[in-house]
């Protein structure tokens, strides 16, 4: 069965984001595991928690993903920003782990001058603070579009970063497909391939969650900007196979394209039926 969701608001709790997921007749859900923008978190009441709980369970809800901010910058030799971006992942590690949540992603982050390196080593101290390796959740290193001075736009990096930490086993993979297309992963012409590349340097059993997005920029343009699925670049048809593919179909599938709730449940509607058509 397809396992499908958007990035939810949790700007009304976290119940009602469960709430608004079955409402779009979606099944999972992405939500920022604190303010993206900025530093800080609402703790839920436990009479929340237990809706949100109640809401998953009787829906049966695929894998939720949890995002870290954007402003978590792990690669960064400033100590003021590296600090920060270490709490913000110790704290939201133990934090999304404890709601149940089964995986958190994260950017791995912009080395700002000092070099890929030296950025990677810095990921890995800070991977090592926070992951005891006693958690349950999954911690995901995203597939980046590699704009500016980003780590994860080649798969060896993201491979880099996992080998270095004490608890590889934690580590896991979101690809989004906006990012890889952006990076030169040619994933319209030649998606086996990129497939094979990314079994024979990271293994696609690392595989726990796809950021299916269509893209705004052109192939290696090494530019993020997100588009609705089949308004972009990579196109509808080359979209569903990657949904199709044996190696993909069962991973959990989340939207990040620039739409509200209303037009995400068009979204997912139009997915599935162009699904079906083509089987
Ligand atoms: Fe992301
Ligand atoms: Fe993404
Ligand atoms: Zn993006």
């Amino acid at each position: 069965m397809l396992t499908i969701g958007t990035h939810m608001s949790i700007a009304g709790g976290i119940a009602q984001s469960a709430k608004n997921v079955v409402l779009m007749e979606a099944n999972t859900m992405q939500i920022f595991s604190r303010n993206p923008r900025g530093s800080g978190y609402k703790t839920y009441s436990q009479q929340e928690i237990e809706a949100f709980q109640k809401i998953r369970t009787e829906n049966q809800f695929g894998p939720l993903l949890a995002h870290a901010p954007y402003t978590m910058n792990l690669a960064s030799a400033k100590p003021e920003v590296y600090e920060f971006a270490c709490m913000v992942i110790r704290e939201d590690i133990a934090r999304m782990d404890a709601l149940g949540i089964e995986t958190i992603v994260f950017h791995p982050g912009n080395h700002t001058g000092i070099g890929t390196e030296e950025g990677i080593r810095n990921i890995i101290a800070g991977l090592d603070q926070a992951i005891s390796g006693e958690e349950s959740i999954m911690v995901l290193l995203e597939t980046m579009s590699g704009k500016g001075t980003e780590i994860g736009a080649r798969f060896e990096e993201l491979k880099a970063i996992r080998d270095g930490v004490k608890h590889p086993e934690r580590i896991g993979i979101c690809l989004d497909t906006c990012h890889i297309f952006a990076a030169g992963y040619d994933i319209v012409h030649d998606l086996d391939g990129v497939l094979s590349e990314f079994d024979r340097i990271l293994g696609l059993e690392l595989l726990r969650a796809i950021h299916f997005n269509d893209s705004m920029m052109p192939f290696a343009s090494r530019k993020d900007r997100h588009a609705t699925i089949g308004d972009g670049e990579i196109g509808l048809e080359a979209l569903l196979r990657v949904m199709r593919h044996p190696a993909l179909k069962d991973l959990p599938f989340y939207l990040e394209t620039p739409l509200e709730d209303a037009g995400h449940k068009q979204e997912i509607q139009m997915i599935k039926e162009k699904l079906k058509e083509s089987r």
